[in-house]
């Protein structure tokens, strides 16, 4: 996405829950390190209760629940309960997924019939995938989502994109589903790819990607409580960092939420993507901060590679603290993506007046 472009998905209308760590496959590219050895999930008074917040965020703001893990399909009664409750309280309930339940494609619909809040699901495949779970499953679960008539789109995670066996994945997807419905991301050297996938299988570069973050939109709650600002490798950091917006154990949802749209590192990297940081901290003199190389076209490893530093992390929070920064960064949401709230915060509560015909610098 070049720098400036509108994003195509906007602030805070779809947001994600991690049901469980448990998946029946410990593929090596996994961030969380999901497995059948974890046993951790997200509680179910929990879970429904942070579904009663999000409904009511904003009076529905949030439009998409998205229910992902580990592998939430690994205990379908459970999935059931809540997506019934998403879909209850007015959310557009999807689910990712790695499709092993999808034996046949009448055992397909018999699942996603059981599940039939979901709306929408994310079937993943690629070379890691494939070590366990065969290709046929993946067909099956595509065949029973067009038959129930439910939406689907596929998700394959490779470390580059000149890969063969990446390449040979494609091939097989594009044979029964159209192009524009598979997404491909670069697999994150963290988490379990971090000790299984040397940095050496990436192509990188000394100069950080042009492009803007597209996914940041959509925060991710984890069963300890924690939200995020997206599913990307930053949640593999442990410390306090800026795409770490806060614990609902702490604070209400809407005290979340509310921070993180004014929160004016994410924003810049929404706008600009983190290369923006990256020229703030080179004009400040401070490559010190800064990685000496780049993942090749992987916007996430440079936002990731910024947030991974606390040195970095303890200038990015001097930057967040500069109001005319802030301002600047609030401007640029209402030019670059026609998005008000931040400047509708700023003057709530710092009285910041309104100047609508000014853009940014
Ligand atoms: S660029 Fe950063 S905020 Fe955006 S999706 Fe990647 S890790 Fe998350």
């Amino acid at each position: 996405m070049a720098e400036g472009e509108p994003l195509e998905m906007p602030f805070l209308r779809n947001i994600g829950l991690i049901v469980t760590y448990r998946c029946q496959v410990a593929c090596p590219h996994c961030i969380i390190e999901a497995g059948p050895h974890r046993r951790e999930e997200m509680q179910l008074h929990d879970a429904l209760a942070w579904i009663d917040q999000i409904a009511a965020y904003r009076g529905g703001h949030i439009k998409v629940l998205s229910l992902t893990g580990g592998e939430p399909f690994y205990d379908v009664a459970r999935l059931k309960v809540i997506a019934d409750t998403g879909a209850a309280r007015g959310l557009l309930v999807s689910a990712v997924t790695n499709a092993f339940w999808a034996t046949s494609q009448p055992e397909a619909e018999r699942v996603l019939r059981r599940v039939s809040a979901i709306r929408m699901i994310a079937l993943s495949t690629d070379t890691y995938h494939q070590q366990s779970i065969p290709f046929a499953r993946v067909r099956n679960a595509i065949a029973a989502a067009q038959a129930l008539d439910i939406a689907y789109n596929v998700a394959v995670c490779t470390e580059r994109e000149d890969d063969p066996a990446y390449r040979a994945v494609l091939a097989q997807l594009h044979e029964i589903v159209h192009p524009d419905l598979v997404n491909t991301a670069i697999t994150f050297p963290v988490g379990r790819a971090a000790e299984r996938i040397g940095l050496d299988r990436y192509q990188t570069s000394e100069t950080p990607p042009i492009a803007a973050c597209s996914a940041g939109s959509a925060p991710i709650i984890f069963p300890d409580g924690r939200v995020i600002a997206c599913i990307g490798p930053v949640i593999d950091l442990r410390h306090e960092h800026p795409l770490c917006y806060g614990n609902l154990r702490e604070k209400t949802l809407a005290e979340i939420l509310d921070a993180a749209e004014v929160n004016p590192i994410l924003h810049t990297i929404r706008v600009w993507g983190p290369r923006k940081l990256i020229s703030l901290l080179q004009e400040a003199g401070r490559n010190d901060l800064l990685p000496e190389r780049y993942i090749q076209d992987s916007v996430c490893h440079a936002c990731y590679s910024l947030m991974a530093n606390p040195d970095t992390v303890a200038w990015l929070d001097e930057l967040a603290a500069d109001r005319a920064y802030r301002e600047k960064v609030a401007y640029a949401r209402l030019y670059y993506l026609q998005e008000t709230r931040m400047l509708e915060l700023m003057a709530e509560r710092e009285g910041l007046q309104l100047q609508v015909s000014r853009g940014p610098s």
